[in-house]
């Protein structure tokens, strides 16, 4: 449930919408439409742009065009499509003249936007699930992401989770294994503290993330069993924490069981052959499998296959499908 209303906050939480920014401030990060009661209206900035003050810290803040603060703002068009078009950073900052830093000042600009646009407009109880089809397709993927540590430069491994719709493509979830909030030392302190070392992991109130003593110990019986050849490509992130991979999948899946709650179409969820993913959407749509409402449909490779192999087994099924549904297939 931790990890449920951590992804549940990043979906619902604007980054963008003026709020006070004092950190150990109670009102920090609550925006000023939702929490009147925090602020003050506190004249116009030089440019013209609205400015607030908050009660409780007296700070002041203010609101308006998201890229008021931006040197070259005209660029962000432009710069937004070379990043999702797999242009490496080394070339879009010799195009644009950008150096690294305003690059990554621009990124975390961009992730902040997508966010707001989320929290705006996406709203699932307003689609017609019956109309638009219930299918959805959950995969995974490793993102191996290079992260610069003072010693050397390591890979570190992160799982990514997409639940797709199938007729649309529209990603209705997407989480990462990923939380930037916290930090290793304060996991490690929260675990210690707790005292539960003795503790099945399944039954411990401290386990979404990995501390470094229980991953350390995790590789060290990989590397007995001789299952991991590159120790490199196994490190924990150096700034935030790793969050449990099956803990992440069970997360995700109750992410989807609030999304279509709304619903009462029959749901089907593809996904490959992987237990944890099974386990997570069979306990979180318990109720709707029980009243066969909802199906899961398993789906396996055998990527050893020859191509031809593959061609009779594809032409096989469809003729199968063909007898029982009478449809054919051109
Ligand atoms: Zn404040």
């Amino acid at each position: 449930m931790e990890e449920f209303r951590r992804l549940q906050h990043s979906r619902s939480h604007d980054p963008t919408a003026p709020a006070c920014g004092t950190s150990e401030c109670f009102a920090q990060g609550m925006p000023t439409h939702d929490h009147p009661e925090f602020y003050r209206r506190f004249g116009k900035t030089a440019k013209g742009d609205p400015r607030w003050q908050c009660r409780l810290c007296q700070k002041t803040f203010s609101a308006g065009r998201p890229a008021r603060r931006q040197k070259r703002s005209d660029k962000n068009r432009m710069l937004f499509q070379m990043l999702c078009n797999d242009m490496s950073f080394a070339k879009i900052c010799k195009i644009t003249g950008m150096t690294y830093q305003d690059l990554y000042k621009r990124i975390d600009f961009f992730h902040d936007q997508v966010r707001g646009f989320l929290v705006e407009r996406e709203d699932f109880s307003e689609v017609d699930f019956h109309r638009s089809g219930s299918r959805f397709a959950t995969d995974s993927q490793t993102l191996m992401i290079n992260w610069p540590t003072r010693r050397q430069r390591t890979s570190v491994a992160i799982q990514h989770l997409c639940t797709a719709h199938a007729r649309s493509g529209y990603i209705m979830e997407a989480s990462l294994q990923f939380d930037p909030s916290m930090s290793m030392l304060e996991a490690e302190a929260i675990a210690g503290n707790a005292n539960e070392d003795h503790v099945s992991i399944a039954f411990r109130k401290h386990a979404r993330v990995w501390t470094r003593t229980e991953f350390d110990a995790y590789l060290a019986k990989l590397q007995k069993q001789k299952s991991v050849k590159l120790t490199n490509l196994y490190q924990l992130p150096h700034r935030g924490v790793l969050v449990r991979y099956d803990i992440l999948q069970h997360a995700h899946a109750l992410r989807l069981r609030d999304i279509l709650s709304s619903t009462d179409a029959p749901l089907y969820f593809v996904m490959d052959d992987d237990r944890g993913l099974q386990q997570a959407f069979s306990s979180a749509f318990m109720n709707e499998i029980r009243a066969q409402r909802a199906d899961l449909a398993v789906v396996s490779f055998d990527k050893g296959m020859t191509n031809d192999r593959r061609n009779q087994v594809v032409a096989a099924g469809q003729a199968f499908l063909s007898g029982l549904t009478g449809v054919s297939h051109a």
